[in-house]
Parts: structure tokens; sequence; C-alpha cells
């Protein structure tokens, strides 16, 4: 028979989202225990970070070791044409205190992470590394932990009345409940690698996103980190990057270098390091966002296409409202799924808000230039979502988008199975 441990939660995964949760519940006084099936530090792509992530770094008690850090700050963001025409800057410091929101940072994974992770511990959660989750352990219908496989190779079972899913675009448990779904727009391939040495901007505008534009609505993103080191990434449909038979990662992404003025002469000095990388399919929502004793976060509740940035700030965020959420749920000994119907729901609200922003980007006649062309003070709402502000009412934002492009309606998903299933 296994070895069987018992908690007030599990968690699933010790990235961002559920490192947060667990700090977030440990700071509660719950027993909550981690299980990563890597050994941190490990790689992981999803560097640049939006202003708005500054609420759940505080709340994680991390601003300061953010300060303290080497990450590269980051003010705006700014668009180039294949040209090498650029867009005016979108500075978070036009809209926001430049002293705190405003100023954010481009992240080396391992990095990050790894102080999110030890965060957790230190807080009191207890996080194993090199620990696979390899089922939900169910009593009826109800989630009651998790069976894992731990480094040396005992199988345990580690049983709670609630259980986590914060395994990010693997969801492993609404992958197992059927929950997935595919955006049914987005659906882009993304090669990237790394430079050292390359060209960069200076002062404030040195650790600036660019989105870089190609044919086909794809873009490049230019995302530089600290060591003199930048990412640099194409998305784009697979059928554009593949086009006249290339399958090589090298020969797709070296091919569009020669598509964009501005990324050629950005990338004209230093030198390519490390793999190329590859990806597809990573736009999906799940269906629901709890059953009874389990909830998703970050990533495995819903992930975005990451032209705007926006996957950090959303698991930092959900995962902070999902510790609160369980801890309340524990403290009133209902931990019903109907409990996570407005954890669902606000999530659900800002990445609605920020797919319609991804959406009309993707439009083939699309541009912020024209909207903010007939209405300036779009502008400052555009900055708004693109810092991540998304919990905020954009309707005259998307009534002014919609007379350039059509946008998306609202997806009717992320309610809890519970809830479903009464009305
Ligand atoms: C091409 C691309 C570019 C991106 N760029 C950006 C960007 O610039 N900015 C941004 O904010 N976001 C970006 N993202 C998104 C970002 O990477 C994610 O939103 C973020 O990592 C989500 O965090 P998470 O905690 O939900 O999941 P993750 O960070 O993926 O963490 C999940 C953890 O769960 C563990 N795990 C999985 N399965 C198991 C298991 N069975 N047992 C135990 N552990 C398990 C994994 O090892 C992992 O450590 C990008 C994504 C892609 C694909």
């Amino acid at each position: 028979m296994s070895e069987i441990s018992h908690h007030d939660a599990v968690i699933i995964g010790a990235g961002p989202a559920g490192s947060a949760a667990a700090t977030v519940l440990a700071e509660h006084g719950r027993r909550v225990l981690v299980l990563e099936r890597e050994k941190f530090p490990r790689y992981h792509i999803g560097e640049s970070l939006l202003p708005f992530t500054y609420g759940p770094l505080e709340r994680l008690g991390l601003i300061g070791r953010m300060k303290d850090s080497a990450f590269q700050k980051k003010y705006s963001v700014i668009f180039v044409q294949p040209n090498g025409r650029a867009s005016q800057p979108f500075y978070f410091f036009n809209r926001y205190d430049r002293a705190t929101v405003a100023q954010t940072w481009q992240v080396l994974r391992a990095e990050f992470d790894q102080m999110v992770m030890e965060n957790a511990r230190a807080k009191g959660a207890t996080v194993l590394e090199e620990v696979t989750v390899t089922e939900l352990l169910r009593e009826g219908k109800r989630v009651v932990g998790v069976r894992a496989r731990h480094r040396d190779g005992t199988v345990c079972e580690h049983r709670a009345p609630i259980t986590l899913d914060c395994t990010g675009k693997e969801a492993f448990g609404a992958l197992r409940q059927g929950w997935r779904v595919k955006d049914p727009f987005l659906n882009k391939v993304a090669v990237w690698t790394y430079y050292k040495g390359s060209k960069r901007e200076c002062g404030v505008d040195e650790g600036q996103t660019t989105v870089a534009f190609v044919p086909e609505k794809g873009w490049f993103w230019h995302i530089p980190l600290h060591d003199n080191l930048v990412s640099v990434g194409v998305v784009a449909e697979g059928k554009y990057l593949s086009r006249d038979g290339v399958r090589d990662p090298q020969a797709m992404f070296q091919r569009e270098v020669g598509q964009n003025l501005w990324i050629q002469d950005q990338l004209s000095v230093g030198a390519q390091t490390g793999p190329y990388h590859v990806t597809s399919e990573f736009s999906f929502h799940a269906r629901h966002c709890a059953s009874e004793g389990l909830l998703l976060a970050g990533d495995a509740f819903a992930f975005l296409d990451p032209v705007f940035s926006s996957g950090l700030m959303l698991a930092l965020k959900s995962g902070v409202l999902a510790g609160d959420a369980v801890h309340a749920g524990l403290a009133a000994n209902d931990l019903s799924p109907a409990r996570f119907a407005d954890y669902a729901a606000g999530l659900r609200r800002g990445i609605e808000n920020m797919r319609k922003l991804v959406y009309a980007f993707y439009q083939p006649d699309f541009s912020f230039k024209k909207v903010i062309d007939k209405y300036p003070d779009a502008a400052g709402d555009i900055t708004d979502c693109l810092s991540g502000d998304v919990d905020k009412d954009f309707t005259p934002l998307w009534q002014k988008f919609r007379e350039f492009v059509p946008l998306p309606d609202d997806l009717p998903l992320g309610a809890p199975r519970e809830q479903e299933i009464i009305s």
C-alpha cells in the first residue's frame, strides 16, 4: 500500500500560480503541500511582466526582492512595422504611478520562478520538487487528493479537501475532466531563441518590449533581459512559418528575421545562443474553474496568446485569489464548487478584455494607430489594457474598436461545474 499524507490543500505545480496560491494559504496558517515535477531552477518561457503584476507581487511580499534583483526594468511597449518604422512607445507611467505600478520587469523565468517558489517555502508551504502527480484521487465524483511518484520511485497518496491544478498549459486536472476548450481563433505557432550582446536601447527604453511585425499578422517579441541577453521569438500561423516546406525551427526563425528591418538590425551584432524552441496550440480555456474538491488557477484555467504578455499577471493574480478563496472555504467548512463562482467570473472578465485586444490585433486591417488617429483619447485606455488593468470597464473602448474590426463575444466558460448542473 502506498504512503498517505493529509493536508488542508494540495497544489499541483510550483510555477507562479501554484507558488502564489501556496504562499497565501500558508500565510493564512493552512497546511499546504505543493508537488512540482521539475527540480528548480528550471527553464520556462514567458519573461515579460505587465505593470499590473505589481499587486500580486506586493501581496506575496516580493516587491522589495524584485527591486533588489538584477531583472531588467521595463517601462513601455512599442510596435514596429516590417519596414522598421516604430510607433510611439506606450509608457505605463503616462497612466500609472512611476514609483510603483508603472515600472515592471523582464525576468529570466528560471530565477523568477525559483524566487516565487522559495518565498512560498519561507512562508510555511511544503514544496516537494521532482514529484510527478500521476492521478487525481476520487471518492465518487469528489477529488480527494492526488497520487504522485516521488524521485526515489515511491508512489504516495496526498490527500486534502481541495486540490489546486496549477500545472500550466499541460492543465493536468482540466484535461482529465475533459474541460479544455481551444480558442476558436487563436491557433498560432511560436519559435524562439536568445541573443547575447545584440543591440538594445538605452535609458528608460532599455527594457521595453518590442512587438515587431512580419507579414500575415505574424510578429516578433523582443524582450531585453539582464546579463545582456535578449529573448526573441516569432509567432504566426503554422502554415505561414512553414511555407515552402520549411520545417526546421532555426530556418523558420532566421527567415522571419529578414522580414523585419528593425529585428534584423538589432540582431546584426552579438550572437545567437542556446537552442531554438517551438510550441503550438497555446491558447485555450477551461470549461469550468472547479468541481467537487478541485480548483484551477493560472494557465490551467485559461491561457491567451502571449502577444500582450498577460500570462504571468493572470497566473499570479489567480493564484492569490484562489489562495484566499480556498482559505475562506476552509474557514466556512464549505468548499463546494459554487463558492468559486466569483473567483472565476472575475478572472474571466479580465481574460475577455485582454482577449478582445488580442483578437483586434490579429485582424488583417487593424492597427492601434487607426483607432488613436480617430479617437486620440483611446490611447489612454489602450495603455491601461496593455498594462494589465483588465478589471476596468473597457466598454467605451470596445465600441470604438468595433468601428474598425469585429470583436468576439465573451465565451460562456469558467463557471464551477456544480453551478452549471443547477442552472
Ligand atoms: C511562447 C510563449 C511566450 C510567452 N510569453 C509570455 C510573456 O512574455 N509574459 C507573460 O506573462 N507570459 C508569457 N507566456 C505565458 C506564461 O509562460 C504562462 O502564463 C505562465 O508560465 C503561467 O504560469 P503557471 O504557474 O500557470 O504555469 P507554469 O509556469 O507552466 O507552471 C506549471 C508548473 O507545473 C508543473 N507540473 C506540470 N505538470 C505536473 C505534474 N503532473 N506534477 C507535478 N508538477 C507538474 C510544471 O513543471 C511547472 O513548473 C508565454 C507563453 C508562451 C507559450
